[in-house]
């Protein structure tokens, strides 16, 4: 059995007093416990305080402003909720579909979506216990050691962003809202994240995410989300790719006027595929389009050998999985 180490558990009931609490050096943010508890039992962190964000009021809200047209999801909104949400299922789908695949049931009820947008990044040589890190020589940049398994001749962790949310919110220009001792700020979801697997958020010390700010539908569109994994039950994504098709007309047949992909699990950070431009004008069920939207998706993705399964399985993965998610989006109509 795993143990956890000592700590002292604060339950503050403000966002004013998280962040007074968060001013103890090394104080870590827990919010439904999933993802830091198992990592405190591998030992990959040694906090002396967990800050838990149970007791703070008014971060559970999901709301609709329709006059700004955005949806404000509040941070400790569960996974379940936001996958069941009413508003959140008409109106950005992909989203309700992501929150729904990750992990099971059980750990959807307590996993928060703040949670799984600070989500830490994952690897195979770092997710493992303190024992089996030490039998592979001492760990690694991200642990006790000093070398990357992964890319022994890199200086950099390429531990991998592995949320199911978070490439889907990148796709829909989501924006990430933090509180801090400096105040509030607010910026581009994508720009939140940086390719270092050791510091893989530009979340800047005593902060927390409060709220995401999703831009709803201007006009017909089409959304997916597609993970593959090896178990359907219970797992992370091995890769994922995140699709947004805003169309001329609310029909599969109607020309697509933007196209947006975002593919997760390959590094630090969620890639956004680019030259998507040429997409323009082919209809959504045209199958030039999503040979297309594929081959983008192969071309610049290279996954490296950071969690299970090889990378160039996991590559050609990406091309199939991109291809069947338009290919469901036309059959749904
Ligand atoms: C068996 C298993 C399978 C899993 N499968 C998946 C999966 O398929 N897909 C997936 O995406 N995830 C998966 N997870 C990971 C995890 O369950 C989810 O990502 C979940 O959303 C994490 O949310 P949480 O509230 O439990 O986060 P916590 O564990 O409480 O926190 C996670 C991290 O975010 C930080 N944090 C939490 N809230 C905030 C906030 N408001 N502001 C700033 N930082 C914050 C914490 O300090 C911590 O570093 C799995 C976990 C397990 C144990
Ligand atoms: S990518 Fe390299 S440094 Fe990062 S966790 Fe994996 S082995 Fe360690």
């Amino acid at each position: 059995m795993l143990r956890l180490p000592r700590f002292e558990l604060r339950a503050p009931e403000t966002i004013d007093e998280v962040v007074a609490a968060l001013e103890q050096p090394g104080a870590r943010l827990v919010a439904g416990g999933t993802d830091i508890l198992p990592n405190l039992k591998h030992r990959l962190d040694r906090p002396p305080v967990l800050v838990s964000l149970s007791r703070v009021a008014g971060l559970s809200k999901v709301e609709v402003d329709e006059k700004a047209g955005l949806l404000r999801i509040g941070a400790r909104v569960t996974l379940n909720g936001l996958s069941e949400h009413p508003q959140v299922c008409e109106r950005l789908p992909s989203l309700a579909k992501a929150a729904g695949l990750v992990a099971s049931p059980l750990i959807r009820n307590m996993g928060t979506l703040g949670g799984n947008v600070n989500l830490d990044t994952r690897c195979r040589y770092v997710n493992q216990t303190s024992f089996w890190r030490e039998a592979i020589g001492g760990g690694c940049l991200k642990s006790e050691g000093d070398v990357c398994h992964v890319v022994p001749s890199g200086r950099k962790c390429v531990a991998a962003m592995s949320s199911d949310c978070v490439p889907v919110l990148i796709s829909l220009d989501a924006r990430v809202v933090l509180v801090g001792p400096q105040g509030r700020r607010e910026l581009l979801l994508e720009d939140y994240y940086q390719a270092d697997g050791t510091r893989h958020t530009t979340r800047g010390d005593g902060e927390l995410t409060t709220e995401l700010v999703v831009p709803l539908p201007r006009g017909p569109r089409r959304s997916a989300y597609a993970k593959w994994t090896v178990r359907g039950s219970i797992d992370f994504p091995l890769v994922s790719v995140a699709l947004r098709f805003e169309l001329e007309e609310d029909r599969v047949s109607a020309p697509v006027r933007e196209a947006h992909a975002v593919v997760g699990v390959l590094g630090a950070r969620p890639r956004r595929i680019t030259r998507l431009e040429d997409a323009r004008g082919k209809a959504l069920d045209d199958p030039a389009l999503a040979a297309l939207v594929a081959e983008r998706v192969h071309a610049q993705c290279k996954p490296l050998e950071n969690v299970p399964y090889e990378a160039p399985y996991r590559r050609q993965m990406l091309r199939v999985h991109a291809r069947r998610a338009i290919a469901a989006l036309v059959a749904e109509g």
